[in-house]
């Protein structure tokens, strides 16, 4: 059989192309690595944050109210919670990012928003102990994702429609057929025919893709999930997401949610990038003790026990935004995944930008700064 699209990697961005395919009527077919969903990529750990006064560019918000929007749609195709909102901090010194970067993006597109001092915050959402001078934005539409609920959502609403997925099948080689048209897909199973091919195969990307191998790094992150002294001061409802820069480095936050634990992080935790394979997985003492420094000291009645730590891959490119383009050389190839670490919360829009061009070319979307072009 000759399909319409064969998407690679069955993931978040993946998952969310076979949908906005399959209800276009398309034959499609996903091939996944691992299982559906797995904790061996980029979307594991229960939920991701989305946020609005997008403080890496204004650029990126037209993307996420569509993105918004595509989410409820999901919500309402499975009938499941895939968005919480809880609120949004973006905080730092005043002078610095996330806070400006937000406030940039925030009176860019007009998005309602309150500035608190970190005094404010502290007694506004107990949960908090930020230094008091730093400066806040608040935003109330900001929440999260229940992420992989979200990529097994999008999986049974895209099988509704007809599409076809194989997990635990590798695609071990691709080729573009000259011309512009089509393309073959090997895997250790056999051998798949489609006239366009979708690659978002995550941290993989540059085992796939030789032009990505230099722009698209993995690097190792590590989650951790505390459990709080005050629960109810960490629940949805009480204790909005969070990013923000403090001396100890960059980091995020959320509420606890299904599993024990109030979780966060440090962007580029320990700065371990690599070759995929070659990446360490299991954390260890030393992951455990920088992350609970940060907490004792910004959280303290979040900083009980250690409930889960657990890795993950970013895809770094070089100026942090993602690559959304054509191949450079096959049109008929569209590449998608590297996010650098902020991706998740776009997944339901680039489903539907990744279907506009595997099967029109174009896409009503502004994606002109993510090509590829810019990091030649
Ligand atoms: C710890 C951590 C915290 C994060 N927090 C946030 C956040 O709060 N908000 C946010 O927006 N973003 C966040 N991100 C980033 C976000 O999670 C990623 O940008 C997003 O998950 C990337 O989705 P993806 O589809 O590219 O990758 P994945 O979901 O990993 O999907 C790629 C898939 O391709 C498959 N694959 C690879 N190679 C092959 C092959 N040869 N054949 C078949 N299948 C293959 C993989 O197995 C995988 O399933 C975070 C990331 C991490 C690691």
């Amino acid at each position: 059989m000759v399909y319409d699209v064969i998407v690679v990697g069955v993931g978040g961005m993946g998952s969310a192309a076979l949908w906005q395919l399959a209800q276009r009527g398309k034959r499609v077919l996903g091939l996944e690595r691992f299982d559906i969903p797995h904790a061996m990529g980029s979307s594991h750990g229960v939920t991701r944050i989305i946020r609005l006064p997008y403080h890496e560019s204004p650029a990126y918000v037209p993307l996420l109210r569509r993105a918004y929007e595509l989410w409820r749609d999901l919500e309402k195709a499975s009938r499941s919670e895939l968005l919480v909102l809880t609120g949004s901090l973006d905080a730092s010194r005043e002078t610095e990012s996330p806070f400006q970067g937000a406030l940039q993006s925030a009176r860019l597109h007009g998005i309602e928003h309150q500035i608190l001092s970190g005094r404010e915050v502290n007694v506004r959402f107990p949960g908090y102990r930020l230094p008091a001078d730093f400066a806040a934005l608040y935003q109330p539409q900001g929440g999260f994702i229940a992420s992989e609920r979200a990529i097994v959502s999008h999986v049974n609403a895209a099988q509704e429609r007809g599409a076809e997925i194989h997990a635990r099948e590798p695609v071990l080689q691709w080729q573009a057929k000259p011309g512009g048209e089509g393309v073959v897909v090997t895997t250790d199973h056999g051998r798949y025919e489609a006239a366009s091919l979708i690659l978002a195969s995550g941290a993989w990307m540059g085992e796939l893709v030789p032009v990505l191998k230099n722009r698209a790094l993995p690097e190792r992150q590590v989650l951790a999930w505390l459990q709080p002294q005050q629960p109810a001061l960490f629940a949805p409802d009480r204790f909005p997401v969070f990013n923000i820069q403090v001396d100890e480095g960059r980091y995020y936050g959320l509420p606890v949610y299904e599993v024990p634990g109030f979780k966060f992080g440090r962007y580029h935790h320990l700065g371990e990038s690599g070759p995929v394979d070659s990446i360490r997985r299991e954390p260890d003492s030393r992951d455990e003790t920088l992350l609970r420094s940060f907490a004792e000291k910004y959280f303290p009645l979040g900083s009980g026990p250690t409930m889960a730590l657990r890795s993950c891959f970013f895809t770094n490119t070089p100026d942090e935004h993602f690559i959304v383009d054509f191949h450079p050389e096959h049109p008929q190839v569209i590449l998608a995944s590297p996010c650098s670490g902020h991706g998740y919360k776009f997944c339901s829009v680039m489903g539907e930008i990744l279907a506009d061009l595997a099967i029109d070319r174009r896409t009503r979307h502004d994606i002109g700064f993510l090509g590829l072009d810019r990091l030649a």
